[in-house]
């Protein structure tokens, strides 16, 4: 049984997400953190708080700040609430704050908002 609490203590994961494997790239060195939701977690409506049981997931993919010239990547299954009043939303992932979504592979939610603003150097 491996430990990765030192992971987990990084990405502020608390006690209803678990760390499956890390995998190492052997090429490129980039470290991949796999992360699931624990089974029977109850994750909250991201907009009225509502508790709830999972209704699905989608999977993404984060790159972690760059540490030492080591990739990061997340690779993770977000539970998808079904809230009764708000409809469809993801749950609240720890590490969004210090990771950046390469990839969304999951649900087809496009808004095509891809506002990306002009550097701003003043
Ligand atoms: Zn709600």
């Amino acid at each position: 049984m491996q430990d990765y609490s030192f992971y987990s203590a990084i990405l502020g994961l608390s006690s209803t997400w678990r760390i499956l494997n890390i995998t190492v790239d052997e090429r490129s060195g980039d470290i991949e953190l796999h992360i699931r939701s624990r089974k029977g977690s109850r994750f909250s409506c991201t907009t009225c708080g509502a508790l709830k049981l999972p209704s699905g997931s989608s999977k993404a993919r984060w790159l972690h700040e760059n540490h030492l010239n080591i990739r990061f990547y997340i690779s993770a299954l977000i539970p998808l609430i079904t809230c009764d009043r708000c409809g469809d939303t993801h749950a609240e992932i720890p590490w969004k704050q210090a990771a950046f979504l390469c990839e969304d592979q999951g649900l087809d939610d496009s808004q095509g908002e891809d506002r990306s603003a002009p550097l701003q150097l003043f």
